[in-house]
């Protein structure tokens, strides 16, 4: 299998260590047909794009500036911050709208921040699953970014509900917290893939070699994973 797009990559606009420009450019280099800067949305504490609009100019430069010869996608990564499937989504125009879960993101009521952050008492992994499911319900969501980094999630069911809703499972690179009998298992009852660098520097955009490992050992093949041909 050979990568065709990298939706997922950050950049300065939120704890990247690359331009916008630096990113499409190494994705041009590897041969991408597409790629996709997702910096972090406004709850992620840290990190979050302060700038939105800063932020989407400086992707539809790239847009104009690369066009006819690779297809730069405005992305976001949101998070997930309540129970009742609540997300972060800032005002603007996405392409490729990724959502999931992280640490340093707030959440909207102290009870969502205790299911989500404290681990060891039962049905948790029903709750946050639950709440990913309000959020495909409620939000157009494409791609579910790493699942199970971070919090428990009931995989068979989460799966379910993406090839109910036509949302993508990411195998991400950098964040491999399932096994391929997960992923086996999420291919099972229909889900759909999306390999994803998730590149924090230039150098790493399109390059996914542990996920293309999982995916293998998982049974995956091209026609489940949305980003890839077979070569
Ligand atoms: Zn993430
Ligand atoms: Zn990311």
């Amino acid at each position: 299998m050979r990568l065709v797009a990298d939706y997922h990559t950050h950049t300065v606009h939120s704890h990247g260590k690359g331009s916008v420009d630096d990113n499409v450019r190494e994705a041009l280099r590897r041969g991408l047909k597409a790629v996709g800067i997702s910096d972090h949305s406004m709850a992620h504490a840290l990190y979050g794009v302060r700038r939105v609009d800063e932020y989407l100019a400086d992707i539809s430069r790239a847009k104009e500036k690369y066009a006819g010869r690779i297809e730069v996608r405005t992305g976001i990564e949101l998070n997930i911050i309540g129970l009742d499937g609540s997300v972060d989504l800032p005002q603007g125009v996405f392409d490729t709208v990724i959502m999931g879960y992280h640490k340093s993101a707030w959440c909207r009521d102290l009870r969502t921040m205790w299911v989500f952050s404290t681990p060891g008492f039962s049905g948790r992994a029903d709750e946050i699953t639950r709440a990913y499911i309000q959020a495909m319900r409620r939000h157009r969501i494409d791609i579910i970014a790493h699942p199970g980094y971070g919090v428990p999630v009931d995989v068979k069911t989460l799966a379910k509900a993406c090839a109910d809703y036509g949302v993508l499972w990411e195998i991400n690179n950098k964040h491999a917290e399932l096994g391929p009998e997960d992923l086996a298992l999420a291919a099972s009852v229909g889900a759909r893939f999306v390999i994803a660098s998730d590149a924090h520097s230039p150098e790493n955009v399109g390059c996914v070699p542990a996920a293309f490992s999982l995916a293998r050992r998982a049974g995956l093949g091209a026609a489940q994973i949305a980003n890839v041909t077979e070569e």
